[in-house]
Parts: structure tokens; C-alpha cells; sequence
């Protein structure tokens, strides 16, 4: 279902109001790691709107490498960021970590997210499988691309075939980024696949300074859209502020990717 030769033709997925997901257009997904507070993701819309991107991504339900740290707002973040859609027009994308949550989730978001963590949780899998939303299942942190593929086939196999995938990079020996961004994945799996097909910088090297030189790369190489962490005050940030553009850094990210696509 995943392939390219059982459709032969790319998928757009359209969110309605003229967001679409795929074909000729570069989607931009902005906004912080976590919901943290009404003010810092309503600011933070303001923002990314004005910069040009479509979509406002934020987590509510956050999958914490520890335990003791910021888990996220959880339903209170789902409101705030209804709130910043109302306000600001941009569609919603935030992430479905457990089932319980999906009919909260289901209330609020406009894309639903699977994170790294659970591109192999097959039972979570096959439940966002028989919803009617959109879904973007991000790459597996050791996952191969066949992995990935796989595991959006579980999805579609259930009868929801408006899935995104989204390359975050993956682990490898180097210590000097979170994770080692695959862009050479990009170009692959456009070949492979006629999903469409997001890159997030952010979580792909961990670093603030390099996440718009390898947000200009996946564009060059035929990403369909860019998901990226921006933060009012990355210092302050609860989670991922190394990673987090600064608005003024966002702008710039966003005059430079306008220069190689020309629809953004
Ligand atoms: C995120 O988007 O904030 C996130 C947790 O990403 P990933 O699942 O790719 O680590
Ligand atoms: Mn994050």
C-alpha cells in the first residue's frame, strides 16, 4: 500500500483552508517541543504564522527520555493550541503517544503524530489505522527504511491511508549530534514510496546552528515539507531548547528555504 507502484502517483493530503500535505507544495511545521504555558504557545503561533508556515506542531503528551522530566500539559495544551488554530488559522499536528488518549487527541488535532518511540507499537498502530485524521509516523531511531515502510503499511492495512512520513534522523556512534539526519532517505523514499514525506532538522541534529543549513539540504534533495522546533526563549525551554530556533533564526530558515522552493 506504501509503494509507489500501487498508486503511481503521490499523495496529497488536503487539511482543508488550502494546507496540503505533498505534491507541489512545501509544508512548513513550527512550534516549540512542548506546550509549556498559554502565553508561550499562543506567542509562539503568532510567530510561526507570520514566517509562513502551515502548520503549528507542539506536544502535550510528551514521551520524556526520564521520568522526572517536563511530561507535558497533556488536555490543558490540546485547549491552548485549539485556541492559537482559532486565533491564527494554522492546522494542528501534535502526538498520540498511548491509545487511552486517542479520543482527546482526536477532539483537538488536525495530524496526528507518532513519535520515534512508537513507529513500532503495532497495536497503537493499527487503532490510528481505523481513524478518519491524518497521520504522520516519524522514522524509528534504529529503524531501517524497510522498518518505517512497514510500519506505515500497518496503518494503511487498517483502512487509513493519509499517512506522512517524517525522516528525524537516526542513531549512529557520532556524539557530536543528537542524531545522524539520513537526508539520503529523502530522495529514496520519494522513489520508493508515494507518501509524503517531512523532514524534521530539529530532532535530526540536536543543534539549533545546524538545523537550517540541513533544513535547506532536505528541500534540495525533494522533502515535501520541513517540521521544525522554534521556541520564544530556547534557553527557558522545558524540553529540546538546544534545538529550538529563535524567532529571528526561524525568519531567516524561512527566507532561505523560499529561495530553493519557490511555492513556500
Ligand atoms: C518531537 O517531535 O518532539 C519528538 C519527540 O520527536 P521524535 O519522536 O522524533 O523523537
Ligand atoms: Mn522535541
Amino acid at each position: 500500500l506504501t509503494s509507489w507502484n500501487f498508486k503511481q502517483h503521490k499523495t496529497v493530503i488536503d487539511l482543508g483552508d488550502g494546507v496540503k500535505i505533498g505534491g507541489d507544495e512545501l509544508t512548513v511545521m513550527a512550534g516549540p517541543c512542548s506546550v509549556e504555558s498559554r502565553e508561550q504557545i499562543l506567542e509562539t503561533a503568532r510567530i510561526v504564522k507570520a514566517g509562513g508556515a502551515q502548520l503549528l506542531r507542539g506536544g502535550a503528551f510528551k514521551p520524556r527520555t526520564s521520568p522526572y522530566s517536563f511530561q507535558g500539559l497533556g488536555e490543558e495544551g490540546l485547549k491552548y493550541m485549539a485556541e492559537a488554530r482559532e486565533e491564527t488559522g494554522l492546522k494542528i499536528i501534535t502526538e498520540l503517544m498511548d491509545i487511552e488518549h486517542i479520543d482527546v487527541i482526536m477532539e483537538y488535532t488536525d495530524v496526528i503524530q507518532i513519535g520515534a518511540r512508537n513507529m513500532q507499537n503495532y497495536s497503537l498502530l493499527k487503532a490510528i489505522g481505523k481513524l478518519d485524521k491524518p497521520v504522520m509516523l516519524k522514522r524509528g531511531m534504529s529503524a531501517t527504511i524497510k522498518e518505517w515502510l512497514l510500519a506505515a503499511e500497518y496503518v494503511m492495512n487498517e483502512g487509513n491511508h493519509d499517512v506522512i512520513l517524517c525522516e528525524r534522523g537516526v542513531r549512529t556512534f557520532g556524539e557530536e549530534t543528537r542524531n545522524t539526519m539520513d537526508l539520503s532517505s529523502i530522495p529514496l523514499v520519494q522513489q520508493l514510496s508515494h507518501l509524503p514525506l517531512i523532514a524534521d532538522p530539529s530532532h535530526g541534529t540536536g543543534r539549533w546552528e545546524l538545523v537550517t543549513p540541513v533544513a535547506r539540504a532536505a528541500v534540495a534533495v525533494g522533502a515535501d515539507g520541513i517540521m521544525v522546533e522554534v521556541h520564544p526563549d530556547p534557553q527557558n525551554a522545558l524540553s529540546d531548547g538546544p534545538q529550538s530556533l529563535k524567532p529571528a533564526n526561524y525568519n531567516l530558515m524561512m527566507d532561505e528555504l523560499r529561495a530553493i522552493h519557490k511555492t513556500l
